[in-house]
Parts: C-alpha cells; sequence; structure tokens
C-alpha cells in the first residue's frame, strides 16, 4: 500500500502541509508530478520560460529524493487519465495534495476525487499555498471582502504564530517510498525546448526587506523588490516562511503578501473573474476600440512611450515586468488604447514567469477600473509623470529603450491628453 503524494504549485519537500500529512500517515509516500496536457497544450511557445522552470524544481526535487532512496514519478497526460493508470499500478491507500483555487483547478481535482473515490480511495486536501483562504477571512456579516483595505484588517487581526508554523516534515524523511530514480522525462519528451536556467534567486537578504518600503516603486533599482514572485507561484519557496520573515521584518512587505492572500480569495469566492467577467458587470458596457495594430505595437514596446515600452520589453526579454510599471502599461492599454483589458490579461500570461491567474487577473481588473477596490476610472497615468517621478534619471529607460531620442524610435502612438478625454467620454458612457 503507497500513499500518493500529487505535487502541482507546490513543488519543494520543505514546509509542505500536504507531504507532512502524507508522511504523517503509515505508508510510504510516493511524490509524483504530471505535466498536464490540458494546460500544456494551450502554451503555444515550445521555449516557455515556466516550463524550464519546472523542469529545474522537479530536478532539485528528484536529487534531494534520490539520497534518500526514493525518486519521483513524472508523468505526462491527462490528470484523469494518469490516476487511472496509478490505480492498477499500485494499491493506493490515500491520495494527499494541496488545494489550487483556480476555476480549472476545481474541476480537474473534483474529476480526480471522483474516480478515486470510486476505487474505494480518498484525497486529502489541504491548505499550503496562501495564509488565509477560502472562507477564513470573511466580514462581520458572512460575506467576502471585496475591498483591499479592510480585508487586510481583518487579516492581521487573525493572524497568530500558529498560521505562521512550518511543517516539520524532515524528522518523517524516511517514509517516503523506496524505489529505484526514475529518470525525469526531458523537455524535449513532452514538446518543449529548454529555455536556460537564469532564474531570479530563492532568497532575497532581509537589509532589502527592511528598505522595501522606501525601494519598492523604483525599477532601475536591481533588488528594490524581491523577485520571489516565481517562487511564490510554484511553491518553491514556503508563504508562511516568508510571511514569517515579513511579519518581523516590514509591514509594507507582509502587506503585499496580503495582496496575494486577497486576490486568491476574490477568484475562489468569485469565479467569474476568472473567466473573463468584469468583477463589475457594467464595465463590460465600455466599447472598446481593439484596435489590432497598436496592440501589436504595444506588445512589441513601440508605443513611442519610453516608459510603457521600456516595461513591455523588460517582460519579453525577461519573462518579468516590475510592478509599477505592470500598472502603468496596463492602464495605458486599457485607456489610452481603449484595448479589452482581457487581451492584455491574455498577453501578461503568456510571458511573465510568475504569471497567476488570481494577481494577474486582480491586477488587470484594478488598472481598466473594473475589479473591486479598483482604482476610479478617471484616474489615468500618465506615462511622462511617471517617469519623471519613478526614473527620474532615466535609468530604467536607458537600459530598455536606448534609441528613443533617434530618429528610428516611434512618435507616440497617441497623443496623451486626446487618449485621456477619449478614455473618459468611453467609460462615462459605459457607466451612465
Ligand atoms: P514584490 O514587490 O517583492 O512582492 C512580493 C510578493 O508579493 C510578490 O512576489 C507577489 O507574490 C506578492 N504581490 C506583490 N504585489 C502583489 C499584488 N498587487 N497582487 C498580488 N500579489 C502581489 N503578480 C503575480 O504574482 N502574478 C501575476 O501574474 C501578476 N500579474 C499582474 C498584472 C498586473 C496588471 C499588475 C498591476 C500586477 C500583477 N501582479 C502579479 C502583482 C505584482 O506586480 C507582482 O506580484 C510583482 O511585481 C512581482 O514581483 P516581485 O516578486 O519582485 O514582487
Amino acid at each position: 500500500l503507497v500513499n500518493i503524494l500529487w505535487l502541482r504549485r507546490d513543488l519543494r519537500l520543505r514546509d509542505h502541509a500536504a507531504l507532512y500529512h502524507a508522511l504523517k500517515s503509515d505508508r510510504p509516500v510516493l511524490p509524483i508530478f504530471i505535466y498536464d496536457r490540458h494546460i500544456l497544450d494551450k502554451l503555444e511557445n515550445r521555449q516557455d520560460r515556466r516550463m524550464s522552470f519546472i523542469y529545474q524544481a522537479l530536478e532539485a526535487m528528484q536529487q534531494e529524493l534520490v539520497t534518500m532512496g526514493s525518486s519521483l514519478a513524472v508523468y505526462h497526460g491527462y490528470p484523469v487519465e494518469v490516476f487511472d493508470k496509478l490505480l492498477q499500478q499500485f494499491d493506493i491507500g490515500a491520495v494527499f495534495t494541496n488545494h489550487d483555487y483556480e476555476p480549472y483547478a476545481i474541476e480537474r481535482d473534483a474529476l480526480v476525487g471522483r474516480l478515486l473515490s470510486g476505487a474505494g480511495v480518498l484525497m486529502y486536501t489541504y491548505k499550503d499555498q496562501v495564509i488565509f483562504e477560502k472562507n477564513e477571512v470573511l466580514k462581520d456579516d458572512g460575506k467576502p471582502y471585496t475591498v483591499f483595505t479592510p480585508y487586510s484588517r481583518k487579516w492581521k487581526t487573525l493572524l497568530n504564530d500558529f498560521y505562521l508554523r512550518s511543517y516539520p516534515d524532515s524528522v518523517l524523511y524516511d517514509r517516503f517510498y523506496r524505489q529505484e530514480a526514475m529518470a525525469l522525462p526531458s523537455l524535449a519528451q513532452i514538446g518543449f525546448e529548454w529555455r536556460g536556467n537564469d532564474f531570479p534567486s530563492k532568497t532575497w537578504d532581509l537589509a532589502r526587506m527592511q528598505q522595501y518600503g522606501a525601494t519598492r516603486d523604483f525599477p532601475a533599482m536591481d533588488k528594490g523588490t524581491s523577485r520571489l514572485g516565481v517562487h511564490l507561484r510554484f511553491g518553491t519557496i514556503s508563504i508562511r516562511e516568508l510571511a514569517r520573515t515579513a511579519k518581523a521584518t516590514s509591514e509594507v512587505y507582509l502587506n503585499e503578501l496580503i495582496w496575494r492572500d486577497f486576490y486568491h480569495a476574490i477568484l475562489w469566492h468569485f469565479p467569474q473573474v476568472g473567466k473573463g467577467a468584469a468583477f463589475k458587470p457594467e464595465y463590460d458596457r465600455i466599447v472598446w476600440r481593439n484596435n489590432e495594430g497598436e496592440f501589436t505595437r504595444w506588445c512589441q514596446g513601440l508605443t513611442g512611450y519610453p516608459l510603457v515600452d521600456a516595461g513591455m520589453r523588460e517582460l519579453n526579454a525577461t519573462g518579468y515586468m516590475h510592478n509599477r510599471l505592470r500598472m502603468i502599461t496596463a492602464s495605458f492599454l486599457c485607456k489610452h488604447l481603449l484595448t479589452d483589458w482581457r487581451w492584455g490579461e491574455a498577453y501578461f500570461a503568456t510571458q511573465l514567469l510568475d504569471f497567476d491567474l488570481a494577481a494577474n487577473n486582480g491586477g488587470w481588473q484594478w488598472a481598466s477600473s473594473s475589479g473591486c477596490d479598483a482604482a476610479p476610472y478617471f484616474r489615468i497615468f500618465n506615462p511622462a509623470l511617471q517617469a519623471e517621478k519613478f526614473d527620474k534619471a532615466q535609468q530604467y529607460i536607458e537600459k530598455w529603450v536606448p534609441e528613443r531620442n533617434g530618429f528610428q524610435y516611434p512618435p507616440p502612438i497617441e497623443q496623451h491628453e486626446l487618449a485621456r478625454q477619449r478614455a473618459l467620454a468611453a467609460y462615462a458612457l459605459a457607466l451612465k
């Protein structure tokens, strides 16, 4: 009899809820990962950076498991079919896994759960990805929060050491299922190409975290923000450990982690936002211009607005974009170009290494003003003023748009004041 640990967005062997519970049970634990064809088949870029990230995270876990006489089992297929085969191959005691709050994942887990229960196998699931989930932070009337500040206040009053404590699993590591090391499928075997492993570090020093409040808005600074997004996304670091450090070090940083919980809770309570609906339905009445040529220029970083172009070029070149630039480029697309925020959301989803449905959707709906607790629609970023404030020495712009003063650089795609007036009129019309 074996217990299966099903890894998804929690690719680590430390401080891991499902792993802890699986190891505590009385059966050997077989860790598995499935390259899910439902997800992979939709990825158009065969060199998607995230595939390389996942590959190297699995490899790191494999090295550790092999030293313990165990091995990861990695599959490529549709989860229900993979579990169907596992049921034939193993005498499975139970399956352990961590919660995933995305609409697709909820459906997937229900299907797998149904298959397993048909075979008399239970699937145990745990909170691991966030500090508070689902109904843990609710208003006094029992309804979910839709505004961040009161949510974060309640979040903080509920917080105590229990929620930040790490799971002590290493003492149980002798309970992994003993087996020969299995070869991990190469990226080529699942139809992708290696893109290199130039990923942000898993650690960020405390001195920088202390300074975060003062440095976080300046994109030219090398380590002004933590760049831990991708590690939180794939669970290569533990949120409990990070939040514990943040609580002791920087309230501003802790607040960002609360935003992360908040958007996960929004997606959980209002799953329609993850399926293309505006959080505020009246914003779906906006008549977008949706000019494809302009959208392409925005994607390529050729709008003629140096700060906007710098952000988009950073994204295209590295898979990362600084938060301030995410806000500016998103606002520019929705408001200056009056392009449906869903187009931008989809583009970011293909490019961001730290892409996360809940946070990305939250960010886009914030920028387009259609979201919960969004910026009021009449607040429209002025890229030139933003550059003056946050990139005064033009270091960031210089890095990504060195040719901006030359004749090859395109003139602004739209004149700022005209674009602003046009956006205000379109929004006012939709909302009247
Ligand atoms: P830091 O500033 O060091 O923050 C630490 C961590 O806190 C981040 O890694 C992230 O996990 C969390 N965090 C910070 N800000 C937010 C926020 N506003 N919402 C939710 N979590 C936050 N974040 C993603 O993780 N994935 C996305 O796909 C994503 N898309 C975005 C799209 C738009 C249009 C906008 C405006 C924001 C988006 N964000 C997204 C939020 C934020 O920009 C990134 O989390 C942040 O820039 C990642 O860089 P960092 O790790 O250096 O962040």
